[in-house]
Parts: structure tokens; sequence; C-alpha cells
């Protein structure tokens, strides 16, 4: 039975009701003061297959390591998980540094693990620090993992699919009309793998580079696929479905404090100090979050703020953050 106080809000049942029935009051009360924001923020237009998102759909959906899920809204609505992506290309290049020595100081000599500060797509940092980015989270860290990845997978567009699969556990489509109009309209992104050509940080050519890019951004998920994709973030690295293992347990922790520290663009300090988990957005508007031996959380409100994150995301996750007591900081 639900409750509401007298603000309208629906409180949180008592301590006879189950941690179910707790948590799923949370996610409505989150929903509730985070869907309002999403007025004030601006849908990413770019390209036409964001611009017409609608800015009212809104999902959250978090699932815990023995599977049990919590949603509210719009959660089996796919779109494109764009930057979401950085996290899997990242996770690729970890299993191929798990392997191999000389990866490991290759991948970490080309891209760095630092903030940037600096919007996703800046050019400006590239130039002042010799053409290598500062982490993976950002546009021109992804490009340069692209370009590792090209050298040590067969094919890396599929293995990034592959990979999305297995974590959530169903198949999964390319958004043909997200991938032809990026590959038409990353100007931007082509004068940074260009940038860092010149400063002999890419091996492969810039289109060579950008197919794959633009292919994982075009990836398309839903909140509830994707709050099940990052679980074995919060397990160890082990997949808790199947129990196969993706990362060692070292190297599911760094990808987690990447994200914490760089996951959500030149908010990364703000995201750390008000939800406290280690996060990714990306330009849909979907935004995942990794609570360590518990769950996968991912929020989805396509219009954004001034940093390019989902601006009812990230207060629906402050929200769920502070009433849940998940913050790992
Ligand atoms: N496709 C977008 C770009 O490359 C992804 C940006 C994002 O989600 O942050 O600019």
């Amino acid at each position: 039975m639900s409750m509401t106080t007298p603000d309208g809000n629906d409180a949180v049942p008592g301590s006879g009701a189950s941690d179910g029935d707790r948590i799923d009051a949370v996610l409505r009360q989150a929903a509730d003061i985070a869907r309002p924001a999403a007025k004030d923020g601006h849908v990413a237009d770019y390209i036409p297959a964001l611009a017409g998102a609608n800015p009212d759909g809104f999902a959250i959906a978090m699932v815990d390591l023995d599977g049990t899920e919590h949603l509210h809204g719009d959660v089996d609505v796919t779109f494109p998980i764009q930057s979401i992506s950085k996290v899997f290309s990242l996770v690729l290049a970890m299993q191929k540094a798990d392997a191999s020595s000389s990866v490991r100081d290759e991948l970490w000599s080309r891209v760095g693990r630092e903030p940037s500060g600096d919007p996703f797509n800046s050019l400006v940092q590239l130039e002042h620090e010799q053409g290598i980015p500062r982490n993976p989270m950002i546009n021109a860290g992804a490009l340069v993992i692209d370009d590792v990845l090209l050298d040590h997978c067969e094919d890396s567009k599929r293995s990034t699919l592959e990979l999305l699969e297995l974590l959530a556990g169903e198949s999964l489509t390319v958004d043909r009309d997200v991938y032809d109009s990026e590959q038409g309209s990353s100007t931007r992104n082509r004068a940074m793998a260009n940038l860092m050509a010149s400063f002999g940080n890419l091996r492969h050519s810039v289109d060579e580079v950008m197919d794959p890019y633009v292919y994982a951004c075009a990836i398309s998920m839903s909140a509830r696929q994707l709050a099940r994709a990052v679980r074995f973030l919060a397990n160890d690295g082990i997949e808790p479905d199947s129990g196969e293992r993706i990362l060692t347990p070292r190297h599911a922790r760094r990808v987690a404090a990447i994200m914490l520290t760089c996951g959500t663009y030149d908010a990364s300090g703000e995201f750390a100090y008000s939800v406290g988990l280690p996060c990714k957005s990306g330009v849909a508007g979907g935004i995942v979050g990794v609570v360590p031996g518990r769950m996968g959380i991912c929020v989805w409100s396509p219009p954004l703020d001034g940093s390019g994150n989902s601006r009812a995301g990230r207060i629906a996750l402050h929200e769920i953050a502070e009433r849940l007591d998940l913050s790992v900081v």
C-alpha cells in the first residue's frame, strides 16, 4: 500500500515494509523530484536522430547482483548509449592489458587517468598536452582506446557488441540512423583524431578509428539492460548471472575509479560530491551507476544540462543515493 505525505509525495514505507517496497518507494520519490527538472534541460540536437528524442521519457532501473529488479518509468525504451560505450571500450582494452603487460604499458602511456575539467569534446587540452588525452571517458581518450583495440581485436565493433550482449543477457541492435548521421557530422571528433595523429598518438587512419567509435555510440539499449550490464563492476569483475569473469577484481575497481573521477564530463567532481558513485553518462540522456557489492543502476531522461549530463537523471541519482545511503565516499 502506498502512503502519501502532506506535500503529495509517496512516503517511504515504515519498518514493517520489505526492502523491495522501501526501494520502490524511494524510486517513486526520486522520480517525482527529478522529472520536473527535465523541462530546463535541452535534448542533444547535433544529429536529427537525437533531436527527435522524447523529452518526457524517463526511467530508473536498479538491478541487484542476485537479479532482483527495481524499476520505474520507461525502463524498456531503448536509446543510443553514446558515451556510456566508453566504459565498455575501456573494459575491452583492460582485458587486453590483463593479458599482456606491453598492452598495459602502451595503454597508459597513450591516455591519462585524470579528470579533464574541460568539455568532453574539447581540443584545448590536447594541444597543450602533446596529443595525450586526459582520460578514456572523454571523446579523445575513447578514440585512442579504439585505436589500441584495432591492433588487438580481430573485429573491435563485434567485440564491443558481443561484450554488451553478454552483460545485458540479450541480443542488441545498433541504431543505423544514429550511426549514419554521426559518421557524417563528426567534424570535431575528427579534428581531435587528426590532432592526436599529428602528435603521433594514433596508429590507424582517422576513418578507421572513427568507425568503431561511432558504432559503439549507436548501440541501442534500455535502462534495464544497461543497469544489468554494469553489474559486473559491482561484483569484482564477474558477470553475476553467468559467473563469467570479465575483468580481474583489480581492473574492475580501476574502471570504477575512472568512472567516479572522470565519467560525467566536466561535472565529475560535482557528481562525486552529490551522488558519490562511479557513473558514466551519454548525450542521449542515459547515466549508469555502480554500487559496489550491491547493484547496477541506470537512469534515463534525454534533456541535458550545460555539461551534457541528463538533468533529471543527475537529480534522480542524487536522491536515490542519499535516501538509500549508497555513496561510496
Ligand atoms: N557521439 C557523441 C560524440 O562523439 C558522444 C558524446 C557523448 O555521449 O558524450 O560527441
